[in-house]
Protein backbone atom coordinates (compact mmCIF):
# COMPACT_ATOMS: atom_id res chain seq x y z
CA UNK A 1 0.00 0.00 0.00
CA UNK A 2 1.37 3.57 -1.08
CA UNK A 3 2.47 6.04 1.79
CA UNK A 4 -0.60 7.17 3.79
CA UNK A 5 -0.93 10.16 5.62
CA UNK A 6 -2.12 8.84 9.04
CA UNK A 7 -2.71 5.45 10.46
CA UNK A 8 -4.69 4.31 13.25
CA UNK A 9 -3.04 1.19 14.53
CA UNK A 10 -4.30 -1.66 17.06
CA UNK A 11 -7.94 -0.52 17.89
CA UNK A 12 -11.06 -1.41 17.82
CA UNK A 13 -13.28 0.04 15.13
CA UNK A 14 -16.85 -0.10 16.20
CA UNK A 15 -19.75 0.50 13.33
CA UNK A 16 -23.15 -0.44 14.14
CA UNK A 17 -22.90 -3.88 12.54
CA UNK A 18 -19.86 -4.65 14.67
CA UNK A 19 -16.69 -4.37 16.15
CA UNK A 20 -13.21 -5.50 15.63
CA UNK A 21 -8.96 -5.49 15.97
CA UNK A 22 -8.35 -2.98 12.71
CA UNK A 23 -6.29 -0.79 11.42
CA UNK A 24 -6.94 2.72 9.71
CA UNK A 25 -5.53 4.57 6.77
CA UNK A 26 -6.48 7.90 5.58
CA UNK A 27 -5.06 9.92 2.93
CA UNK A 28 -6.50 13.65 1.66
CA UNK A 29 -8.87 13.22 4.81
CA UNK A 30 -10.89 9.84 3.61
CA UNK A 31 -10.70 6.43 4.96
CA UNK A 32 -8.98 4.19 2.13
CA UNK A 33 -8.82 1.15 3.87
CA UNK A 34 -9.84 -1.09 7.17
CA UNK A 35 -8.27 -3.96 8.50
CA UNK A 36 -4.70 -5.32 9.46
CA UNK A 37 -2.91 -3.29 7.13
CA UNK A 38 0.84 -2.85 6.08
CA UNK A 39 1.51 0.83 5.03
CA UNK A 40 3.82 3.32 5.38
CA UNK A 41 1.93 6.24 7.06
CA UNK A 42 3.13 10.07 7.83
CA UNK A 43 1.91 10.12 10.73
CA UNK A 44 0.83 7.24 13.12
CA UNK A 45 -1.41 6.56 16.11
CA UNK A 46 -1.42 3.74 18.55
CA UNK A 47 -5.29 3.20 19.16
CA UNK A 48 -3.92 0.14 21.50
CA UNK A 49 -6.93 -0.52 24.43
CA UNK A 50 -9.18 2.14 22.36
CA UNK A 51 -12.33 1.55 20.53
CA UNK A 52 -12.27 3.95 17.35
CA UNK A 53 -16.03 4.72 16.39
CA UNK A 54 -17.38 7.36 13.71
CA UNK A 55 -17.19 11.09 14.88
CA UNK A 56 -20.37 11.64 16.39
CA UNK A 57 -23.21 13.21 14.18
CA UNK A 58 -25.35 15.41 15.74
CA UNK A 59 -28.33 16.42 13.69
CA UNK A 60 -30.23 18.79 16.01
CA UNK A 61 -28.28 21.73 17.40
CA UNK A 62 -28.75 25.14 18.12
CA UNK A 63 -25.30 27.41 18.10
CA UNK A 64 -27.32 30.39 17.85
CA UNK A 65 -25.03 31.69 15.13
CA UNK A 66 -25.37 34.43 13.92
CA UNK A 67 -28.84 35.20 15.93
CA UNK A 68 -28.43 35.20 19.38
CA UNK A 69 -24.65 35.01 20.08
CA UNK A 70 -24.66 35.69 23.47
CA UNK A 71 -25.70 32.84 24.58
CA UNK A 72 -23.28 30.71 22.03
CA UNK A 73 -21.45 31.04 18.39
CA UNK A 74 -20.32 29.03 16.08
CA UNK A 75 -16.47 28.89 17.54
CA UNK A 76 -17.55 27.94 21.16
CA UNK A 77 -19.97 25.39 20.05
CA UNK A 78 -18.09 23.27 17.75
CA UNK A 79 -14.71 23.39 20.07
CA UNK A 80 -17.15 21.86 22.41
CA UNK A 81 -18.75 19.18 19.98
CA UNK A 82 -15.08 18.04 18.59
CA UNK A 83 -13.46 17.74 22.76
CA UNK A 84 -16.80 15.51 23.16
CA UNK A 85 -15.75 13.66 19.90
CA UNK A 86 -18.69 14.99 17.67
CA UNK A 87 -17.44 15.86 14.19
CA UNK A 88 -20.64 16.68 12.15
CA UNK A 89 -23.65 19.02 13.13
CA UNK A 90 -27.21 20.02 11.63
CA UNK A 91 -27.76 23.24 12.99
CA UNK A 92 -30.34 25.88 12.99
CA UNK A 93 -30.79 28.58 15.28
CA UNK A 94 -34.67 30.51 15.91
CA UNK A 95 -33.28 33.81 16.20
CA UNK A 96 -31.88 34.42 12.66
CA UNK A 97 -34.06 31.43 10.65
CA UNK A 98 -32.74 30.23 7.47
CA UNK A 99 -35.61 31.08 4.92
CA UNK A 100 -34.56 31.72 1.57
CA UNK A 101 -31.65 31.02 -0.67
CA UNK A 102 -30.12 33.97 -0.07
CA UNK A 103 -30.16 33.29 3.63
CA UNK A 104 -28.38 29.63 3.29
CA UNK A 105 -25.81 31.40 1.29
CA UNK A 106 -24.96 34.20 3.13
CA UNK A 107 -25.12 31.41 6.68
CA UNK A 108 -22.84 29.84 4.91
CA UNK A 109 -20.11 32.10 3.89
CA UNK A 110 -20.61 33.87 7.32
CA UNK A 111 -19.52 30.42 8.86
CA UNK A 112 -16.99 29.63 6.82
CA UNK A 113 -13.84 29.83 9.07
CA UNK A 114 -15.80 29.96 12.20
CA UNK A 115 -16.53 26.01 13.02
CA UNK A 116 -14.37 23.06 13.72
CA UNK A 117 -16.61 20.70 12.79
CA UNK A 118 -17.98 20.34 9.54
CA UNK A 119 -21.61 21.28 9.44
CA UNK A 120 -25.05 21.22 7.51
CA UNK A 121 -27.71 24.15 7.97
CA UNK A 122 -31.83 23.65 8.23
CA UNK A 123 -34.19 26.03 7.17
CA UNK A 124 -37.18 26.98 9.09
CA UNK A 125 -40.52 26.27 7.54
CA UNK A 126 -43.09 29.41 7.70
CA UNK A 127 -46.52 28.99 6.95
CA UNK A 128 -47.80 30.72 3.99
CA UNK A 129 -50.75 31.25 1.82
CA UNK A 130 -51.31 28.22 -0.39
CA UNK A 131 -49.28 28.13 -3.46
CA UNK A 132 -46.06 29.79 -1.92
CA UNK A 133 -44.57 26.59 0.10
CA UNK A 134 -44.03 24.54 -2.38
CA UNK A 135 -41.87 26.78 -4.77
CA UNK A 136 -39.68 27.79 -1.02
CA UNK A 137 -38.86 24.03 -0.09
CA UNK A 138 -37.74 23.49 -3.84
CA UNK A 139 -35.65 25.91 -4.07
CA UNK A 140 -34.35 25.92 -0.20
CA UNK A 141 -33.63 21.80 -0.82
CA UNK A 142 -31.63 22.21 -4.04
CA UNK A 143 -29.85 24.87 -3.00
CA UNK A 144 -28.42 22.36 -0.11
CA UNK A 145 -30.47 22.82 2.95
CA UNK A 146 -30.10 19.64 5.34
CA UNK A 147 -33.94 19.51 6.71
CA UNK A 148 -36.76 21.56 7.12
CA UNK A 149 -37.27 22.66 10.98
CA UNK A 150 -41.40 23.15 11.72
CA UNK A 151 -43.03 24.13 14.74
CA UNK A 152 -46.23 22.88 15.42
CA UNK A 153 -46.79 25.13 18.09
CA UNK A 154 -45.56 28.89 17.88
CA UNK A 155 -41.99 28.93 20.09
CA UNK A 156 -39.01 30.75 20.20
CA UNK A 157 -40.73 33.20 17.77
CA UNK A 158 -41.50 30.71 15.35
CA UNK A 159 -44.98 30.51 13.97
CA UNK A 160 -46.43 27.09 14.67
CA UNK A 161 -48.43 25.16 11.65
CA UNK A 162 -51.58 23.81 12.10
CA UNK A 163 -52.91 20.90 10.32
CA UNK A 164 -53.76 22.44 6.78
CA UNK A 165 -49.91 24.40 6.87
CA UNK A 166 -48.37 21.52 7.80
CA UNK A 167 -50.12 19.40 5.38
CA UNK A 168 -49.37 21.55 2.67
CA UNK A 169 -45.35 21.79 3.83
CA UNK A 170 -45.38 18.22 4.13
CA UNK A 171 -46.97 17.92 0.31
CA UNK A 172 -44.42 20.18 -0.65
CA UNK A 173 -41.14 18.33 0.66
CA UNK A 174 -42.99 15.07 -0.57
CA UNK A 175 -42.79 16.26 -3.96
CA UNK A 176 -38.80 16.83 -3.52
CA UNK A 177 -37.83 14.17 -1.35
CA UNK A 178 -36.79 16.48 1.44
CA UNK A 179 -37.02 15.79 4.86
CA UNK A 180 -38.38 17.81 8.06
CA UNK A 181 -37.40 17.76 11.71
CA UNK A 182 -40.98 18.64 13.37
CA UNK A 183 -41.71 19.61 16.81
CA UNK A 184 -44.71 18.38 18.26
CA UNK A 185 -46.92 19.68 20.77
CA UNK A 186 -50.61 20.74 20.13
CA UNK A 187 -50.76 24.59 19.92
CA UNK A 188 -54.36 24.88 21.36
CA UNK A 189 -53.68 22.54 24.39
CA UNK A 190 -50.20 24.24 25.60
CA UNK A 191 -52.23 27.66 24.95
CA UNK A 192 -55.21 26.78 26.86
CA UNK A 193 -53.10 24.87 30.04
CA UNK A 194 -50.72 28.04 29.90
CA UNK A 195 -54.06 30.46 30.37
CA UNK A 196 -55.14 28.67 33.05
CA UNK A 197 -51.67 28.39 34.84
CA UNK A 198 -51.21 32.01 34.25
CA UNK A 199 -55.12 32.80 35.71
CA UNK A 200 -53.67 31.03 39.19
CA UNK A 201 -50.89 33.18 39.17
CA UNK A 202 -48.10 30.36 38.91
CA UNK A 203 -44.92 31.04 38.47
CA UNK A 204 -43.40 27.86 39.90
CA UNK A 205 -41.18 25.34 38.20
CA UNK A 206 -44.01 22.45 38.67
CA UNK A 207 -45.90 24.47 36.17
CA UNK A 208 -43.68 23.06 33.34
CA UNK A 209 -45.02 19.21 33.55
CA UNK A 210 -48.61 21.04 33.78
CA UNK A 211 -48.40 23.49 30.82
CA UNK A 212 -46.41 21.40 28.33
CA UNK A 213 -48.14 18.22 29.30
CA UNK A 214 -47.93 14.68 27.07
CA UNK A 215 -51.56 15.50 25.38
CA UNK A 216 -50.15 17.88 23.51
CA UNK A 217 -47.31 16.58 22.38
CA UNK A 218 -48.95 13.08 21.82
CA UNK A 219 -51.69 14.80 19.69
CA UNK A 220 -49.39 16.60 17.83
CA UNK A 221 -47.19 13.71 16.99
CA UNK A 222 -50.20 11.72 15.80
CA UNK A 223 -51.08 14.17 13.95
CA UNK A 224 -47.54 14.67 12.19
CA UNK A 225 -47.25 11.06 11.71
CA UNK A 226 -50.51 10.56 9.92
CA UNK A 227 -49.94 13.63 7.62
CA UNK A 228 -46.53 12.19 6.61
CA UNK A 229 -47.79 8.70 5.63
CA UNK A 230 -50.66 10.00 3.71
CA UNK A 231 -48.20 12.38 2.17
CA UNK A 232 -45.61 10.08 1.67
CA UNK A 233 -42.89 12.69 3.31
CA UNK A 234 -39.83 11.86 5.29
CA UNK A 235 -39.89 13.19 8.64
CA UNK A 236 -38.29 13.02 11.95
CA UNK A 237 -40.00 14.03 15.12
CA UNK A 238 -37.78 15.65 17.22
CA UNK A 239 -37.05 15.17 20.92
CA UNK A 240 -39.59 12.54 21.50
CA UNK A 241 -39.55 12.39 25.25
CA UNK A 242 -41.52 9.18 26.11
CA UNK A 243 -42.15 5.79 25.18
CA UNK A 244 -46.10 6.46 24.06
CA UNK A 245 -44.65 8.40 21.44
CA UNK A 246 -42.18 6.42 20.21
CA UNK A 247 -44.59 3.32 19.75
CA UNK A 248 -47.48 5.30 18.25
CA UNK A 249 -44.27 6.24 15.95
CA UNK A 250 -43.30 3.04 14.84
CA UNK A 251 -46.65 1.55 14.19
CA UNK A 252 -47.18 4.01 12.11
CA UNK A 253 -43.32 3.33 10.13
CA UNK A 254 -44.97 -0.38 10.41
CA UNK A 255 -47.91 1.45 7.86
CA UNK A 256 -45.59 2.80 5.87
CA UNK A 257 -44.81 6.12 7.20
CA UNK A 258 -41.44 7.30 6.58
CA UNK A 259 -40.84 8.77 9.89
CA UNK A 260 -38.02 8.70 12.71
CA UNK A 261 -37.88 9.61 16.29
CA UNK A 262 -35.40 11.05 17.55
CA UNK A 263 -34.59 11.56 21.31
CA UNK A 264 -32.02 13.60 23.47
CA UNK A 265 -29.90 12.50 26.98
CA UNK A 266 -32.76 14.70 28.87
CA UNK A 267 -35.42 11.94 28.07
CA UNK A 268 -32.68 9.32 29.13
CA UNK A 269 -31.33 10.75 32.22
CA UNK A 270 -33.18 13.80 33.48
CA UNK A 271 -36.44 13.23 35.92
CA UNK A 272 -40.06 15.00 35.80
CA UNK A 273 -39.80 16.62 38.91
CA UNK A 274 -36.36 17.76 39.21
CA UNK A 275 -37.62 21.30 37.63
CA UNK A 276 -39.52 21.67 41.04
CA UNK A 277 -36.03 21.94 42.78
CA UNK A 278 -33.96 23.02 39.37
CA UNK A 279 -36.56 26.07 38.08
CA UNK A 280 -35.48 27.25 35.04
CA UNK A 281 -31.80 25.06 34.63
CA UNK A 282 -34.76 22.02 33.52
CA UNK A 283 -37.38 24.66 31.34
CA UNK A 284 -37.33 22.77 28.14
CA UNK A 285 -39.90 21.37 26.09
CA UNK A 286 -41.29 18.90 25.87
CA UNK A 287 -40.00 19.10 29.43
CA UNK A 288 -38.04 15.65 30.99
CA UNK A 289 -40.92 13.08 31.71
CA UNK A 290 -39.13 10.22 33.51
CA UNK A 291 -40.93 9.73 37.42
CA UNK A 292 -38.46 6.21 37.75
CA UNK A 293 -35.71 4.16 36.91
CA UNK A 294 -38.34 1.70 35.14
CA UNK A 295 -39.11 4.66 32.86
CA UNK A 296 -35.60 5.44 32.19
CA UNK A 297 -34.89 1.76 31.60
CA UNK A 298 -38.08 1.69 29.43
CA UNK A 299 -36.77 4.93 26.98
CA UNK A 300 -33.02 3.00 26.74
CA UNK A 301 -34.72 -0.31 25.55
CA UNK A 302 -36.56 1.61 22.94
CA UNK A 303 -32.99 2.99 21.23
CA UNK A 304 -31.55 -0.26 21.75
CA UNK A 305 -34.79 -1.81 19.77
CA UNK A 306 -35.22 0.89 16.77
CA UNK A 307 -38.24 2.41 18.50
CA UNK A 308 -36.50 5.49 19.03
CA UNK A 309 -34.25 5.63 15.54
CA UNK A 310 -31.47 8.37 16.76
CA UNK A 311 -30.21 10.69 19.38
CA UNK A 312 -29.49 14.53 19.15
CA UNK A 313 -28.20 17.15 21.74
CA UNK A 314 -30.94 19.39 20.74
CA UNK A 315 -28.26 21.99 22.19
CA UNK A 316 -29.88 24.82 22.99
CA UNK A 317 -27.48 26.76 25.32
CA UNK A 318 -28.51 29.92 28.06
CA UNK A 319 -25.81 31.11 30.77
CA UNK A 320 -26.46 31.33 34.31
CA UNK A 321 -27.50 34.80 33.95
CA UNK A 322 -29.45 34.23 31.19
CA UNK A 323 -31.40 31.58 32.65
CA UNK A 324 -32.19 33.93 36.04
CA UNK A 325 -35.91 35.41 35.84
CA UNK A 326 -39.42 34.14 35.75
CA UNK A 327 -40.14 30.61 34.54
CA UNK A 328 -42.32 32.24 31.75
CA UNK A 329 -39.97 34.72 30.31
CA UNK A 330 -36.51 32.90 30.67
CA UNK A 331 -35.21 30.66 27.05
CA UNK A 332 -36.14 26.95 26.43
CA UNK A 333 -33.21 24.63 26.43
CA UNK A 334 -30.84 22.58 27.93
CA UNK A 335 -26.72 23.20 26.66
CA UNK A 336 -26.18 19.68 25.59
CA UNK A 337 -23.36 19.03 23.04
CA UNK A 338 -20.58 18.78 25.64
CA UNK A 339 -22.38 15.71 27.45
CA UNK A 340 -24.12 14.02 24.62
CA UNK A 341 -21.41 11.50 23.60
CA UNK A 342 -20.35 10.67 27.33
CA UNK A 343 -24.08 10.11 28.35
CA UNK A 344 -24.37 7.60 25.27
CA UNK A 345 -20.92 5.83 26.15
CA UNK A 346 -21.44 5.52 30.14
CA UNK A 347 -25.03 3.93 28.58
CA UNK A 348 -22.85 1.18 27.83
CA UNK A 349 -20.96 0.85 31.44
CA UNK A 350 -24.70 1.04 32.98
CA UNK A 351 -25.51 -1.81 30.19
CA UNK A 352 -28.54 0.51 28.56
CA UNK A 353 -26.56 0.38 25.35
CA UNK A 354 -23.92 -1.92 23.59
CA UNK A 355 -21.14 0.48 21.53
CA UNK A 356 -22.38 -0.57 18.41
CA UNK A 357 -25.48 0.94 19.62
CA UNK A 358 -23.88 4.32 19.90
CA UNK A 359 -22.00 4.11 16.73
CA UNK A 360 -25.78 3.41 15.02
CA UNK A 361 -27.69 5.89 17.29
CA UNK A 362 -25.20 9.12 17.06
CA UNK A 363 -22.95 8.17 13.86
CA UNK A 364 -24.91 6.33 11.58
CA UNK A 365 -28.82 6.37 11.87
CA UNK A 366 -28.67 10.73 11.40
CA UNK A 367 -26.15 10.77 8.72
CA UNK A 368 -28.43 8.49 6.55
CA UNK A 369 -31.88 10.03 8.06
CA UNK A 370 -30.61 13.83 6.76
CA UNK A 371 -28.45 12.11 3.32
CA UNK A 372 -24.96 12.49 4.77
CA UNK A 373 -24.20 8.65 4.89
CA UNK A 374 -22.42 7.43 2.91
CA UNK A 375 -19.40 10.44 3.66
CA UNK A 376 -20.54 10.77 7.60
CA UNK A 377 -21.50 8.35 10.07
CA UNK A 378 -19.25 4.96 9.25
CA UNK A 379 -16.15 3.55 8.95
CA UNK A 380 -15.43 2.01 5.70
CA UNK A 381 -13.59 3.15 2.70
CA UNK A 382 -14.82 6.63 0.80
CA UNK A 383 -16.10 7.66 3.87
CA UNK A 384 -14.67 11.01 5.58
CA UNK A 385 -12.01 10.55 8.17
CA UNK A 386 -14.21 11.54 11.08
CA UNK A 387 -13.36 9.58 14.03
CA UNK A 388 -13.52 9.32 17.72
CA UNK A 389 -10.87 7.37 19.96
CA UNK A 390 -12.55 6.22 22.62
CA UNK A 391 -10.98 4.90 26.11
CA UNK A 392 -13.92 2.82 27.26
CA UNK A 393 -12.55 2.12 30.98
CA UNK A 394 -12.10 6.24 31.27
CA UNK A 395 -13.79 7.05 34.98
CA UNK A 396 -14.77 10.69 35.03
CA UNK A 397 -16.96 13.95 36.31
CA UNK A 398 -19.15 15.64 33.93
CA UNK A 399 -18.96 19.58 35.56
CA UNK A 400 -19.88 22.87 35.16
CA UNK A 401 -16.34 23.40 34.98
CA UNK A 402 -15.73 21.40 32.11
CA UNK A 403 -18.63 22.59 29.62
CA UNK A 404 -17.00 24.29 26.86
CA UNK A 405 -20.07 25.64 25.84
CA UNK A 406 -20.66 29.18 26.49
CA UNK A 407 -23.70 28.54 28.55
CA UNK A 408 -20.96 27.24 31.47
CA UNK A 409 -22.80 24.48 33.05
CA UNK A 410 -24.65 20.90 32.74
CA UNK A 411 -27.54 19.72 33.95
CA UNK A 412 -25.37 16.71 34.33
CA UNK A 413 -22.58 18.41 36.74
CA UNK A 414 -21.61 16.08 39.34
CA UNK A 415 -22.13 12.80 37.25
CA UNK A 416 -19.63 10.41 37.55
CA UNK A 417 -19.50 8.22 33.94
CA UNK A 418 -17.21 6.00 32.09
CA UNK A 419 -15.90 5.92 28.55
CA UNK A 420 -14.43 9.49 27.08
CA UNK A 421 -13.86 10.20 23.75
CA UNK A 422 -9.64 11.12 23.72
CA UNK A 423 -9.15 12.13 20.27
CA UNK A 424 -11.38 13.51 17.99
CA UNK A 425 -10.41 13.61 13.95
CA UNK A 426 -11.93 15.58 11.25
CA UNK A 427 -11.42 14.21 7.85
CA UNK A 428 -7.68 13.02 9.31
CA UNK A 429 -6.90 16.54 11.20
CA UNK A 430 -6.62 15.92 15.35
CA UNK A 431 -9.21 18.51 16.32
CA UNK A 432 -8.98 17.34 19.91
CA UNK A 433 -7.14 15.79 22.35
CA UNK A 434 -8.11 14.45 26.49
CA UNK A 435 -11.19 17.13 26.27
CA UNK A 436 -9.07 20.41 24.61
CA UNK A 437 -9.90 21.36 21.04
CA UNK A 438 -7.44 22.54 18.81
CA UNK A 439 -8.30 26.00 17.75
CA UNK A 440 -8.36 24.83 14.18
CA UNK A 441 -11.71 26.22 12.40
CA UNK A 442 -11.23 24.02 9.84
CA UNK A 443 -14.54 22.82 9.50
CA UNK A 444 -16.62 22.61 6.47
CA UNK A 445 -20.52 23.09 5.08
CA UNK A 446 -21.97 20.09 4.22
CA UNK A 447 -24.69 20.31 1.38
CA UNK A 448 -27.90 18.64 2.08
CA UNK A 449 -28.48 15.51 -0.38
CA UNK A 450 -31.16 17.98 -2.55
CA UNK A 451 -28.34 19.55 -3.52
CA UNK A 452 -27.39 16.85 -6.42
CA UNK A 453 -30.47 17.16 -7.59
CA UNK A 454 -31.24 18.06 -11.24
ZN1 LIG B 1 -34.30 22.27 19.10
Amino acid sequence: MPTVDLLISGGTVVTSSGRRRADVAVRDGRIVAVGRLEADATRLVDAGGLLVLPGGVDSHVHLMDPGSTEREDFPTGTRAAAAAGVTTIVEHSHGAPVRTVAELDAKVSYLTGRSNVDFALAAHAWPAEPGKVAGAVADLWRAGVGFFKVFTCTTHGIPGHGGAALRRHLRATADVGAVSLVHCEDESLTEDAEALLRADGRDDGGLLPEWRDRDAEVVAATVTAVLARRSGARVTVAHVSHPEVAEYLAAERRRGARIWAETCPQYLLLREDEVVEHGNFRKFTPPARARSDADEAAQWRLLREGVLTHVSSDHAPATREQKTGSIWDVHFGLPGIDTTLPALLDAVARQHLAYEDVARLYAEAPARVYGLWPRKGGIAPGFDADLALVDPDAEWQLRDESVLSKAGWTPYHGRRVTGRAIRTYLRGRLVAQDGRPADDRAGRFVPGPGRACP
